[in-house]
């Protein structure tokens, strides 16, 4: 089937792109109760068990994904796995590229100097019966590097278990919703159920630096009535999110032999001279009165994170050029070019008191993460399906807080105004050494989506 997409909130110019995903049969959204022969809480509880009977199944699942490295670039092991799992399931599997230059245009869109020629993301889907909604499950298989790995006291791709915890780079930050989600259309079926509604499972590449993944499927048509997206989030309902940018520098110096360096001009000392004012800044985005009251109950929400500096090659030698990256983080609501402005007047006062930096300005430029801020309703059907799930099977409603850091929902949300909800397992150390997630915590989630699918599309 094909269709125009809705027009609603993308970019700024018509695009062309047209539906090739699963699209809900109705024109709106509507409610597609369980029908006939088994009540709500028996077909749950059915799922329920049989996530229990396939638990180690589904932690195999996830060893094997961890085992697969997956920085940037090299991601297309752990998508052919995953690819080749549900195939292995019956499920409908797509294998698709990003094309940048028809995404360029879109709200959202982060600019980027690293390709995606050859690298997949992975579309399966479940037809269901057609008569209930579709819902979207989306995860990254994307991870941030584990250098250095003399740091870890396991090893970052070894998917190890010791005391109820999986470590690896990635087990938390995003593999372990990944397996949960494929795990609980798994369960789903293995109960003997059929979904009456059509199940997409996304797995996307490219979140952990512009979110272009999801970008490129949502725009090729891969969308639902409703998503979820099961980031590490401790159980609970993200409210909100601050906005990242990330930001380049470039300062020139006048290099010169070590013996003559008291009279070179060493580039490092001119970065940290413009950090420090970005810093300044960093400070003022933090003050209450300036602080989004979504992000309020977070200490210190508008992290600046001075993450690379790229500079010299010989110790005898002082340096020509620095080029230090830092992630800037903004308020919903406000808009990337606003924030990048203030960030290049910023940088270029801060250059202006300075004798070397006046007659020699640096370079700002903004490649990667152009990701908006963004506040969440969470009064949306899909979140309640959510929220009453999880009080079933733990006792208690979910806690609802912000985060500090981005997550491809906003995407979903600002982009393309689908209903969609961040809730994943427990898991810390997330980019940094030690990287573990709570098992128990992912097998509650298994559950929670598990639910989530039977009485989000319902029942056949
Ligand atoms: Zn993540």
């Amino acid at each position: 089937m094909t269709r125009p997409l809705m027009r609603r909130n993308v970019g700024s110019e018509s695009v062309s792109f047209v539906a090739r995903g699963p699209q809900s049969t109705h024109p709106a959204p509507r409610r597609c109760p369980m029908i006939g022969w088994m009540k709500p809480e028996e077909a749950r509880a059915r799922c329920w068990a049989a996530v229990d009977a396939r638990w180690e199944d589904e932690l195999e699942f996830l060893c094997q994904l961890v085992r697969r490295p997956s920085l940037r670039g090299q991601t297309n092991l752990v998508q052919r796995h995953i690819a080749e799992r549900l195939r292995a399931h019956g499920l409908e599997v797509h294998e698709v590229g990003i094309d940048a230059g028809r995404l360029h245009r879109l709200r959202g869109f982060s600019p980027v100097d690293w390709s995606y020629a050859g690298l997949l993301e992975v579309v399966g889907v479940r037809r269901g019966r057609g008569c209930g909604r579709s819902l979207v499950l989306n995860g990254h298989v994307d991870v941030v590097s584990p250098e250095p790995v003399g740091h870890w006291s396991h090893d970052p791709w070894g998917a190890e278990i010791c005391e109820g915890r999986m470590y690896g780079r990635g087990a938390g930050d995003m593999k372990a919703g990944i397996a949960a989600m494929v795990a609980a259309l798994e369960a789903v079926e293995a109960s003997g159920l059929e979904l009456a509604g059509d199940v997409v499972l996304q797995t996307v590449i490219d979140e952990e630096c512009s979110g272009n993944g999801t970008l490129a499927l949502l725009a090729e048509g891969w969308r639902g009535d409703a998503a979820v997206v099961p980031e590490p989030m401790g159980l609970t309902l993200v409210s909100a999110h601050p906005g990242v940018l990330w930001c380049r520098i470039e300062v020139s110096g006048r290099g010169a032999h070590a013996q003559s360096a008291s009279t070179a001009v060493n580039p490092i000392d001119k970065a940290y001279l413009l950090v420090g004012a970005l810093r300044q800044l960093e400070a003022e985005w933090n003050r209450p009165d300036r602080l989004h009251p979504a992000l309020a109950s977070l200490e210190h929400p508008i992290n600046f994170n001075l993450g690379t500096i790229h500079c010299g090659d010989w110790p005898s030698t002082s340096p020509e050029l620095c080029v230090a990256e830092m992630r800037l983080a903004f308020q919903p609501g406000e808009e990337v070019g606003w924030v990048q402005q203030t960030v290049r007047e910023r940088v270029a006062a801060a250059a202006d008191a300075d004798a070397w930096l006046r007659q020699h300005p640096p370079r700002v430029s903004f490649v990667g993460f152009h990701a908006e801020g963004c506040a969440y309703d969470l009064d949306t059907e899909i979140a309640g399906v959510v929220r009453s799930n999880h009080q079933a099977l733990v006792g208690r409603p979910p806690d609802v807080r912000p985060i500090a850091a981005t997550v491809d929902n906003r995407l979903f949300e600002l982009t393309f105004g689908i209903p969609n909800i961040c809730y994943g397992p427990v898991a810390g150390q997330l980019h940094a050494p030690d990287e573990w997630v709570d098992l128990e915590s992912l097998r509650t989630t298994t559950k929670v989506l598990a639910g989530t699918l039977v009485e989000w599309c319902g029942l056949a």
